[in-house]
């Protein structure tokens, strides 16, 4: 989980305040030292540091704030203001050109992810701009990169353009733009060639392909786990190609935050997209505010909301709320919901975005297991479609046989069944207005 030690060092920082009734100077900036250290060790860059923490030592030693009822959360906010600026204030979204197709450059080192985040925001741009992308591959050096943009080409079911790896880079994006406007294809995304280093061949290379493609916009791919270098890399490239925006991607690892907090206010150019994940949906917007909620532990419940909207099909939520309230929820509609939160993503990273969440004691060590999931399936898909439909003709006999036929014991079989009634008894309840007996669903 990204940013976990920062996190907790931030909030042991910030506590100390949060329970006194009056704030001393002092007391401020014993806390911004804490604040300092906890960013340094997340691999901030430290000019950035040094800047951050005047900013906000002189907001909070302000007057206003030590005299007011409650400075140990004026303060807090005070931080997470901040940290919204650091990181740009506003969300950055992509620019499309007045005249299609918009070009979209891909640059970056090899292995931050270019290949694949641009088959991400392809995927991104088309579900969410109704835009229709075309791929370019124009990394004609790492062995597998044309192929690779055309393996995502096809999961994602759209075209991909290629000349092979014979013709020059420059050439490939001018006649990709020309096949763009050919084809009607309003978005041309250009998977460049990256190298393990910055090196001067890559820059002239990518210059040349910028004068000749003129894009809208230039989208940096870093990888966040790589921290400074990642700062650095993106140092060097905006100097050259004077990018647009930057994605950080492989946020869904163990990173540190250095990366993401130092970006912005190092290159003064905005991260635009995350990536959390190999999947090809696994992008989001950046928003600053949220992330900044979610650094000081505060839940990102706007994150979350957008996810199970995006993810959970509305006509079959609605379908399932009418089966509910009619009592006809059976076992196959809780496959299927069963699915849908599955799509959203590992259950503890879900869990992690409620607010307060974050601050409850073992939830580190919670793992929810995508095993049990899988053997409650497992017993599902042993049952005949008549049981599916029928729970109640489930007989003693029946059970046994259903354990058998899932591989698993009687017992669960049976502790599932009952789980199956009971929710089932409790959700009709709520769907129906009463929200009595809801504690049952936390096993109190
Ligand atoms: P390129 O050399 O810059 O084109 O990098 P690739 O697109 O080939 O990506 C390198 C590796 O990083 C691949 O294994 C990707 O699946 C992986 N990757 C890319 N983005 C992410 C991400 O956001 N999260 C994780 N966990 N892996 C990623």
């Amino acid at each position: 989980m990204a940013f976990e030690g920062l996190t907790e060092r931030l909030q042991n920082a910030m506590t100390k305040l949060r329970r006194k009734g009056k704030v001393s100077e002092a007391d401020v900036r014993e806390m911004m030292r804490e604040v300092r250290l906890a960013l340094l060790e997340a691999d901030v860059n430290f000019k950035v540091v040094k800047e951050f923490v005047n900013k906000v030592s002189e907001r909070a030693i302000g007057t206003e704030v030590l005299d007011s009822l409650s400075p140990g959360q004026q303060i807090i906010k005070i931080v997470n203001d901040e940290l919204t600026e650091l990181m740009g204030g506003e969300t950055a979204t992509i620019n499309y050109s007045v005249k299609p197709p918009t070009v979209v450059m891909m640059v970056g080192l090899q292995g931050a992810g270019k290949t694949t985040t641009a088959g991400k925001i392809a995927n991104y741009v088309r579900k969410n701009d109704n835009k229709r992308p075309l791929l370019v591959a124009a990394d004609i050096y790492r062995p597998a990169a044309i192929q690779q943009l055309q393996t995502i080409g096809n999961q994602l079911d759209m075209p991909v353009f290629t000349l092979g790896d014979q013709v020059s880079p420059v050439e490939i994006a001018q006649k990709g733009i020309e096949e763009a406007v050919r084809t009607g294809r309003d978005l041309v995304l250009i998977d460049t060639a990256g190298r393990l280093h910055v090196d001067e061949n890559l820059m002239t290379e990518l210059s040349d392909i910028k004068k000749i493609a003129e894009p809208s916009e230039i989208f940096l791919v870093v990888d966040a786990m790589t921290g400074q270098d990642a700062v650095n890399v993106a140092k060097s490239f905006n100097e050259q190609l004077d990018v647009t925006g930057v994605v950080l991607t492989k946020l869904d690892g163990d990173t540190r935050g250095g990366a993401a907090l130092s970006i912005r206010s190092v290159t003064g150019k905005p991260i635009k997209f995350v990536g959390q994940g190999e999947k090809l949906d696994a992008l989001e917007p950046f928003h600053p505010d949220r992330m900044a909620n979610r650094i000081l532990g505060m839940g990102d419940m706007l994150t979350l909301i957008e996810k199970a909207q995006q993810d959970i099909d509305e006509k079959k939520a609605e379908e399932m709320a009418e089966k509910l309230r009619d009592n006809s929820f059976d076992f196959n509609d809780f496959i299927d919901q069963m699915d849908q939160v599955s799509n959203m993503g590992p259950l503890e990273d879900i869990i992690k975005m409620i607010p307060g969440m974050n601050n409850m004691p073992g939830l580190d060590q919670l793992q929810i297991d995508p095993k049990d999931t899988a053997r409650m399936k497992a017993i599902v898909l042993s049952m005949t479609p008549k049981e599916r439909e029928n729970p109640d003709i489930i007989s003693q006999s029946r059970r046994k046989r259903i354990a058998k036929g899932s591989g698993r014991p009687l017992v669960e079989v049976n502790r599932l069944i009952k789980q199956f009634n009971e929710s089932k008894k409790m959700m009709n309840k709520m769907s129906n207005g009463n929200f009595q007996g809801m504690d049952n669903l936390f096993g109190n």
